[in-house]
């Protein structure tokens, strides 16, 4: 039983239980379509309250059904059975109404909340529009900018924000459920508005439409459903309500079934398995109450301050009162962008910053539960603070390094109690960053690794479970993306053709504008460790420009020429010397933006292949999930390991293949060449 019907004095009020989040499956769109049947034949019933039990009204689409064919009820005919109802309904909205169950919210007369509750249409961002005539009947309820803001980014409102564009009529202080069959008992005093459907549409004026298209575009970066759900709305802007259903109907199916639609079901899918590994299914997370950083510099204070928006008073230990000051002005510092950004406001950010507390005693720490270290990536420095991190914190407290490229295992060798060690690794800006890849080492006990996960759950963070190796999962692709970047330099190809091509293909940035705004210097220093260790990391050109201290922006320039004080990055004639320089008499290419991409995307594939093989990764949606939360790869291209696949694995490797007999890449690894013959890559979490 998915509902139930209770009835108060001429009211009925529908109960939806169907957990954990009443999603709408089949089977409640059939008791919602019986219930709207049986109330209506009810002469003793004037008023109907639809409302939810558990931690959420119906929070959209049953994910179960999702890639399957529908099964009837079709939500459209719900949505239109409840909204022809003679009598009225009032949803009583409380936790989310998104997707479909807003369309739900849509179909009753009214619509209450209480103050926690939110809305919104979240389609997009699964490749879709609405398919139940939201596009159609929210420009009936609010002003079509609310409309084009909720329906082509996916965001949702919560409460007061709703209530002021008139997406709720109001908000309910106490008991949800009584206030809302009160509210509906007010609402038969009144004469009744019209239904959704039979409201006229906002109409927007001037140029509306040229700039809202422009500006959704510029956003969606080739996503194809933003733009397409724009023009479901203008359609419902200026064709009548029947021939605006077809439309938004008609390119609901069409959407359901693209590529972009299947990558982003992917990615939904993958972000769910990435987040409960096997290895620590049921076993229970450890409580975190306080938490600490060591080590107050760019990460530090990006990681302190993700703890801080996390609900933790923060200890930020640097090492001595100069660096604490600086450290605590770090925090300061990305706090006064989030107040620039309108994100925080002024007195929520004096709050925060001072839940973060500076010292330099590790002392301090005697009673905190969790320590992540983000000090110098050096060894000896590393280990020191551990040492001294395993004397003065409890036994069971969880102690963990955010190293990029050291090895954990060897960081934890000789620590007492190495198994509440491993690797929380965040990505910068780490406040902002969603990818968390999590690194246990052979000790590291099941129930820390639980707590990793716990904790990037509890930090809005996706988690990748990485094995050790050097750079994990992300930046050991990072190096391969880097590597052939300059391959491309050195046969023919610009910087700004690099860039331009990837850009293109739908990264945020190109590879060398990346390295400009995050700075060479880091991966410089990689490499010069990497040479000690007697190996040949390939990077003449960035070598070159770090010798110069071209650095990237914050030395003026890099890849690229920087007027000072400006972002845009300029051509820069020494940079095409060194090129010039460096490819000696190598064959030019002549590379369209296709082959380019190829050149430095095929061999990431193959890299993450490797990484497969090597169960650095146990999925290949894990390693797609590092792409596009640590790196931008596009999300609507389902990852890296997705794109491939959905490519054609065959024909990658023969892609592979030919680059290299050019010299342009490396040949196919053996998993991706099995992979191919199989027509998938393997799954190496079972
Ligand atoms: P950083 O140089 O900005 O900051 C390091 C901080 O550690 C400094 O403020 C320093 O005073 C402090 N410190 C050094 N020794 C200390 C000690 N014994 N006790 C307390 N504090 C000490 O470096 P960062 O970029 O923040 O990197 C920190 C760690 O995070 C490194 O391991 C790095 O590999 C890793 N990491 C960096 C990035 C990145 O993009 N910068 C990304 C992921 C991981």
């Amino acid at each position: 039983m998915v509902a139930t019907i209770t009835r108060d004095d001429g009211i009925a009020v529908v109960t939806i239980d169907n957990p954990p989040v009443n999603a709408l499956s089949q089977a409640l769109r059939q008791t919602l379509w019986d219930a709207a049947e049986e109330l209506e034949a009810d002469e003793s019933i004037v008023a109907v309250v639809l409302t939810c039990t558990g931690r959420t009204f119906i929070a959209g689409a049953d994910v179960n059904e999702f890639g399957k064919p529908p099964q009837p009820p079709y939500l459209p005919d719900v949505v239109a059975r409840i909204e022809r109802s003679k009598k009225p309904w009032v949803a009583a909205i409380h936790g989310s109404a998104l997707g479909g169950g807003f369309e739900v919210a849509m179909a009753c007369l009214f619509r209450v909340s209480d103050a926690s509750a939110s809305v919104g249409m979240p389609e997009v961002r699964l490749g879709l529009v609405p398919g139940a005539g939201g596009t159609v009947r929210l420009p009936r309820l609010t002003t079509m900018e609310t409309a084009v803001e909720l329906v082509t980014t996916g965001s949702s409102f919560a409460a007061t924000d709703a209530l002021e564009a008139g997406l709720i009529d109001t908000i309910i202080d106490g008991d949800l459920r009584a206030g809302a069959v009160e509210f509906a008992r007010q609402a038969l005093e009144n004469p009744l508005p019209l239904p959704l459907s039979e409201r006229p549409a906002a109409q927007p004026e001037g140029d509306f439409w040229i700039k809202a298209e422009k500006a959704v575009a510029a956003r969606a970066r080739r996503e194809e459903a933003p733009l397409r759900a724009l023009a479901c709305l203008r359609k419902a802007s200026e064709a009548d309500f029947e021939a605006a259903m077809a439309f938004e109907r008609e390119t609901f199916l069409a959407l359901r079934a693209s590529p972009q639609a299947a990558a982003l079901r992917h990615v939904f899918f993958a972000e769910r398995a990435a987040s409960r590994p096997p290895e620590i299914s049921g076993v229970p997370a450890r409580d975190i109450g306080s938490a600490a950083v060591v080590g107050g510099g760019t990460m530090g204070a990006g990681i302190a301050v993700a703890l801080r928006d996390a609900g933790f008073e923060v200890r930020l230990v640097e090492r001595d009162a100069a660096a604490v000051e600086r450290g605590l002005g770090n925090v300061a510092a990305i706090y006064g962008g989030s107040v620039k950004r309108g994100r925080l406001s002024a007195e929520e950010v004096v709050e925060r910053v001072k839940g973060v507390h500076g010292t330099e005693d590790y002392n301090a720490l005697a009673d905190t539960d969790l320590v992540i270290e983000a000090v110098f990536e050096d060894l000896e420095v590393k280990r020191e603070v551990f040492n001294k991190l395993a004397a003065v914190c409890r036994p069971d407290a969880m102690l963990a390094t955010n190293t990029s490229y050291l090895d954990p295992a060897s960081i934890a060798a000789g620590m007492e109690g190495p198994e509440r060690f491993l690797g929380l690794h965040f990505f910068s800006p780490a406040n902002v960053m969603k990818l968390l890849e999590i690194v246990p080492t052979g000790h590291t006990a099941p129930d820390v690794l639980a707590t990793g996960f716990a904790l990037a759950r509890k930090l809005g963070k996706i988690p990748v479970r990485a094995g050790i190796c050097d750079g994990f999962i992300g930046n050991r692709i990072l190096k391969v993306t880097r590597a052939q970047a300059e391959q491309l330099l050195l046969s023919g190809i610009a910087p700004h053709a690099v860039d331009a091509a990837m850009r293109a293909f739908g990264m945020p940035m190109g590879p060398f504008e990346a390295q400009d705004l995050g700075g060479l210097d880091i991966a410089a220093f990689q490499r010069r460790a990497a040479r000690d260790r007697g190996e040949t990391p390939f990077a003449p050109v960035a070598d070159r420009l770090c010798a110069m201290e071209r650095f990237g922006q914050k030395s003026g320039g890099g890849w690229y020429d920087y007027v000072k004080g400006e972002r845009t990055p300029l051509h820069s004639e020494t940079v095409e010397r060194i090129i010039g320089e460096e490819a000696g008499d190598r064959l030019r290419q002549v590379l369209d933006d296709d082959d380019i991409v190829d050149c430095i995307v095929l061999p990431m594939v193959n890299e993450g292949a490797k990484i497969l093989a090597d169960k650095v990764a146990l999925r290949p949606s894990d390693i797609d999930l590092v792409e596009i939360h640590g790196y931008g790869f596009p999300r609507w291209r389902g990852g890296l390991m997705h794109y491939a696949q959905a490519r054609g694995l065959a024909d990658i490797v023969a892609k592979l293949e030919s680059m290299s007999t050019r010299g342009l890449s490396e040949e196919p690894c053996a998993l991706l060449r099995s992979a191919a013959s199989a027509g998938e890559f393997p799954n190496m979490s079972g």
